[in-house]
């Protein structure tokens, strides 16, 4: 789960952070279990993101994330993000107004809602939130009402992508309508000032952005054509966040720039935003649930199911939602020799609430914890209390290394002191002693 990219820079005396956190999730673990505490957690862990975000600098200097934060809430999170200058995807006036509350600048906030509500959109106006999307024509006039000075960019239909969640079927504006659209901008006095699109989450190909890239440069075209000044392209989310797909992003990374500097070539002064979500959050969030009950079957396989105190209509909603592929690993090491085949349940009364149909574990008891990966993205931002069951709380962990990088940034001392006051640290030294 660690990110081992600052494995280099530790000295032989210390213990890299990888290890340090190894370590401190299973000092929580036990600690948990000497108090006889099977409360499940998150733990979000803040190098990831802070790690995410630099990735993303490097790949892609030309692209600005807008971070879409419907994918994942917490509140420590958006203030990592808000302290480090990344901008906001929002789509409700209860999301705009938890950035603004973070002292984000209307600027770095984008609306990217096609269909808004009256009372959302004066919201919007309130607070200053200019840029936004629309792709149909009542939409319009709607804006004209309430909001007539706002920038709007026109969400242009990704009829078909390589993405497991196509966003076509509900959202942008058809192909042959695109004219009729900006030409009705136009009439209404409306500014658009360029395009925006998502080719859906989960993609599998990056040649998807290249397409979309170059069919805004022809929306571009007409939209200059009949008077607006276009000078954003938001080219959405849909990137992969998930522990192991640094290459895949580099790729989607690569893909993206060769479409840009063809199509939108720095001379053009074109702002290129996006809005990731999954991205920045996924391999960031790791779930710790206990074994709360456990039953043998004799019949057939898996042999073993294991019930963990969380659930599908709880964290592991995106499983069915966005058919996500779950996995676990017990927290403690274990004997190779004891290995079954198993299943591991929720903690519910439905029968459909399964979170690993079979998977091969040692054989582990009531009281013992497993850890699931990459549980960042719509997870607790999309789960129910379904059964009476609480939702999961967030507990936060931070190297001492990305303590001191964070302190470089302006907003860097106060972001600290903050993550000091709700996180776990993982220091270089006294590791012994703890
Ligand atoms: C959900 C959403 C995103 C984020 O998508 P990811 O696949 O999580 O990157 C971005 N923009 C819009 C408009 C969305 O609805």
């Amino acid at each position: 789960m660690a990110s081992d990219q600052f494995s280099s820079s530790s000295s032989a005396e210390e213990p890299s952070i990888d290890l340090r956190l190894l370590l401190e999730i299973n000092r929580l673990c036990e600690d948990a279990i000497m108090k006889g505490d099977d409360t499940p957690f998150l733990l979000l862990n803040v190098d990831d993101v802070i790690e995410k975000i630099k990735q993303w600098k490097l790949a892609m200097p030309r692209v600005t994330p807008y971070y879409a934060v419907k994918c994942n809430s917490d509140p420590v999170l958006l203030q990592i993000l808000a302290s480090l200058n990344i901008g906001f995807d929002c789509a409700s006036k209860e999301e705009m107004e938890v950035v603004v509350d973070l002292d984000v600048p209307a600027e770095r906030i984008i609306y990217a809602n096609c269909c808004k509500g009256p009372t959302h959109l004066q919201s919007a106006a309130k607070l200053g939130i200019e840029l936004m999307t629309f792709d149909n024509e009542s939409e319009l006039l709607k804006i004209k009402q309430y909001f007539p000075t706002a920038k709007l960019l026109l969400r242009i239909m990704v009829e078909k992508s390589s993405a497991q969640i196509q966003m076509g079927t509900k959202f942008g504006c058809e192909f042959t309508l695109i004219e009729h659209l900006l030409e009705a901008a136009t009439r209404h006095n409306l500014s658009v000032v360029g395009v925006s699109f998502h080719i859906g989450s989960l993609a599998q190909d990056p040649n998807d952005f290249a397409v979309c890239i170059e069919k805004s440069m022809h929306t571009f075209l007409t939209g200059e054509k009949l008077g607006h000044k276009m000078t954003i392209l938001d080219i959405g989310g849909g990137f992969p966040g998930e522990a192991d797909s640094l290459e895949k992003f580099k790729e989607t990374a690569k893909c993206i720039n060769n479409a840009i500097d063809e199509f939108f070539p720095p001379e053009s002064e074109v702002d290129i935003i996006s809005e990731p979500g999954r991205y920045f959050v996924t391999s960031a969030f790791t779930f710790f649930g206990s074994i709360i009950g456990k039953k043998e079957i004799l019949v057939k396989e898996p042999n073993i199911m294991y019930f963990v105190n969380e659930g599908i209509y709880g964290l592991f909603v995106h499983k069915i939602f966005h058919n996500v592929h779950v996995t676990a690993t017990p927290v403690k090491e274990y004997a190779p020799d004891s290995l079954k085949v198993c299943c591991i349940a929720g903690q519910t009364c439905d029968p459909l609430d399964i979170l690993v149909e079979s998977c091969i574990l040692p054989e582990l008891d009531v009281g013992d914890w497993l850890m699931f990966p990459n549980m960042g993205a719509y997870t607790s931002a999309c789960s129910t209390q379904f059964n009476g069951f609480e939702k999961t709380g967030v507990k936060y962990i931070v190297s001492e290394e990305t303590l001191s990088y964070l302190e470089k940034f302006s907003a860097g001392m106060k972001l600290c002191s903050f993550l000091k006051g709700k996180s776990v640290v993982l220091e270089k030294s006294n590791l012994l002693t703890k």
